[in-house]
């Protein structure tokens, strides 16, 4: 079964996110994994027996002194089940880096929560033809300083950071090789099958043609998640 997780970053009013949350109870998954990755704020409206819980982040360590941030205990407390970790807004923005990223999987892990790890080139390093490099470094230096049995719960997530909120997708060609690429670095190195996840400008019109690729273990969206409908018609496409 494939995944559609829903990434809502820092979207949707109060307002708005209870009117979301009533919608999104009554949307049927049909033949996918749907996990919904809402704001904080809004985590304890989401109740649906339907869906999964995710959180957009998480602390690099657990309850207790740490200002402004949320606990894997607690979030596992709350009924997430996932974590996105090494998003590309976090890597660019507000400047993770793996120390953080190895921290937070520690924690996903030892509350038995699932990490969402995000890797992926920009359009420079594309452009350059260091698309496999860039790939292989995110993974080697976090993956490097986890155990066998941490890795074999993570599941990666491939976003071109070019591609993400810009309305533009690599080929099915393109994401299959990443995607083949990223499942054998990961088996040869570290003895385990993950599944991989590709993000970036999937919506409601492109994501036929994007499930038709072979190595494809489900989707991350950000932008398209808002609208219901849309989640309803992408459900529809997914095989
Ligand atoms: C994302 O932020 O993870 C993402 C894939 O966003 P979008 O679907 O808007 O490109």
């Amino acid at each position: 079964m494939k995944y559609l997780m829903l990434n809502h970053k820092m979207n949707l009013t109060e307002e708005e996110a209870i009117k979301y949350a009533k919608d999104f109870n009554e949307v049927k998954p049909n033949k996918c994994e749907l996990v919904v990755f809402p704001s904080y704020l809004y985590i304890n409206l989401f109740k649906g027996k339907n869906y999964s819980l995710g959180s957009q982040n998480v602390a690099i360590k657990d309850v207790g002194a740490l200002t402004g941030e949320v606990a894997a205990s607690q979030l596992n407390n709350m009924g997430c089940a996932y974590s996105i970790v090494g998003h590309s807004e976090r890597r660019e923005i507000i400047g993770e880096d793996d120390i953080e990223f190895i921290n937070k999987i520690n924690e996903l892990i030892s509350n038995n929560m699932t990490p969402v790890f995000c890797i992926g080139e920009t359009l420079e390093a594309r452009e350059k033809g260091n698309t496999y490099e860039v790939l292989e470094e995110e993974i080697v230096s976090v993956f490097g300083s986890l155990d066998k049995d941490s890795i074999k719960n993570i599941i990666i997530a491939y976003e071109p950071i070019w591609a993400i909120g810009t309305g533009l997708t690599p080929t099915n060609d393109d994401i299959d090789d990443a995607i083949v690429y990223i499942k054998g670095l990961v088996k040869d190195n570290y003895d385990t099958n993950i599944k991989v996840l590709y993000g970036g400008s999937v919506n409601d019109k492109n994501i036929s043609t994007i499930d038709t690729i072979p190595s494809l273990d489900g989707y991350l969206v950000g932008g398209a998640s808002l609208d219901i409908e849309k989640v309803n018609n992408m459900i529809k496409e997914i095989s």
